[in-house]
């Protein structure tokens, strides 16, 4: 011990700032601007106009709960005070929960306090010792997360490979008390979709259990907007769908869809949900109203999947790799995170949000833009768009 008491807070922030140093160098580290957002599709960003290319509010929903009448959208208080096994679930919970549920076409549903704590809540209480769970690689790190917590056998395949999940279905599905396979509906950084008929095929034949992820999906696929397990017609056959509110839902917070036998499960087992305070108030009236917006938005999710079918198209003509299908998760596959950024500050420049998607996030050497589509984007932000990404 030396004389200065504090020198071993020094030191430790001298390795915080060398791993600080060692990722500037790799191209990985991350800054969070502080930016003002001025309209749905526009943001400022050091006095700068730039159109926003960012945000996963797909239908600008976030926006339009902000005009409702007040008296509709809050309630006289705003934090919900303790975890519901606590107070209980306030009418406005119980109401999103039974709202959520009709649309999900589900039992019940559980409303967490984000979409992260959903997925990890979930797969930590319901897959045990005994069980598997095989998990898309590319998977929401929320899901990753859970099936690290859970105390089931992981198994990570290869993205949407159902051949190689078939082959061990086949050879390994009689260890194993109970099988989970677990997915995005759509990918996150991607923007594809799941092979969902063949998943749900696989686990009719080997008697597993379909965990998706609709985060993404949610608003845009389906006749009302439930995600890609209405729009498949699939309610039977995946057993648990995990949403968020925070996306096309416009506010905050997650939910798992299920049996009523699930729910209440999870009500006495899951970690994120018994030990963290319910959700506010002011966010559970809102989402209602979203859902019930949402159901009616049949011509905006039109528009958006034909305006994302025709972005990928005029992405590949200028000569940039792109992704298939026509979620609002638009990638430019560029691979080294230093290019990747440069570009990305390069449309910055040009007055176009779009941020540089790098390791962890995606995997070693795939680095991509991700643009993100909503309703709100008219043709002259693409015009700048493809301009930016012409020049
Ligand atoms: N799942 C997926 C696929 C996501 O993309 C996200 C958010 N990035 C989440 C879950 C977590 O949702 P939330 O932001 O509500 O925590």
């Amino acid at each position: 011990m030396g004389n200065d008491p504090l020198r071993h807070l020094a030191a430790w922030r001298q390795d915080l700032e060398r791993l600080a140093a060692e990722r500037k160098s790799a191209g990985l580290w991350r800054n969070c601007p502080e930016m003002k957002q001025i309209s749905p599709v526009e943001l400022e960003l050091e006095g700068r106009r730039l159109v926003h290319f960012a945000s996963n509010d797909y239908l600008g929903l976030s926006w339009k709960l902000a005009e409702l009448p007040l008296k509709e959208s809050l309630e006289r208080r705003v934090g919900s005070g303790a975890s519901p096994l606590v107070t209980g679930r306030s009418e406005a919970m119980g109401q999103l929960e039974r709202r959520l549920a009709t649309f999900e076409e589900s039992e019940d549903s559980v409303l967490f306090s984000s979409g992260f704590a959903a997925n990890t809540g979930l797969l930590s209480a319901i897959a045990t010792g005994g069980d598997t769970i095989y998990s898309d690689r590319l998977n929401h790190a929320s899901l990753i997360d859970g099936c690290r917590l859970s105390k089931a056998q992981v198994e990570v395949y290869p993205h949407a490979d159902v051949a190689w999940l078939e082959d061990h279905l086949r050879g390994n599905r009689h260890r194993f008390q109970q099988a989970y396979v677990v997915s995005d509906t759509i990918f996150s950084m991607d923007g594809d979709a799941a092979p969902m008929n063949e998943l749900a095929s696989l686990c009719d034949q080997y008697e597993a259990i379909l965990i998706v992820d609709e985060a993404h999906a949610t608003g845009i696929y389906g006749s009302k907007g439930a995600g890609l397990v209405e729009e498949l017609g699939l309610h039977q056959r995946v057993p648990i769908r995990v949403g968020t509110l925070s996306k096309a839902i416009g506010c905050s917070g997650g939910f798992v869809a299920s049996y009523g036998s699930v729910c209440r499960h999870l009500h006495n087992h899951a970690r994120t949900w018994i030990y963290s305070t319910a959700l506010p108030l002011p966010i559970l009236r809102a989402a209602y109203q979203a859902i019930e917006l949402i159901e009616s938005m049949g011509s905006a999710r039109e528009g958006l999947r034909s305006r994302s079918r025709w972005l990928r198209h005029e992405i590949q003509q200028i000569g940039f790799r792109t992704g298939a299908g026509e979620s609002p998760i638009v990638p430019i596959y560029i691979g080294d995170p230093h290019e990747c950024l440069a570009f990305s500050e390069k449309l910055r420049a040009k007055g176009i949000f779009v941020p540089a998607i790098r390791p962890p996030t995606v995997e070693q050497g795939g680095s991509l833009l991700r643009i993100s589509l909503s309703a709100d984007h008219q043709t002259e932000h693409y015009d700048r768009l493809l301009d930016a990404l012409k020049g």
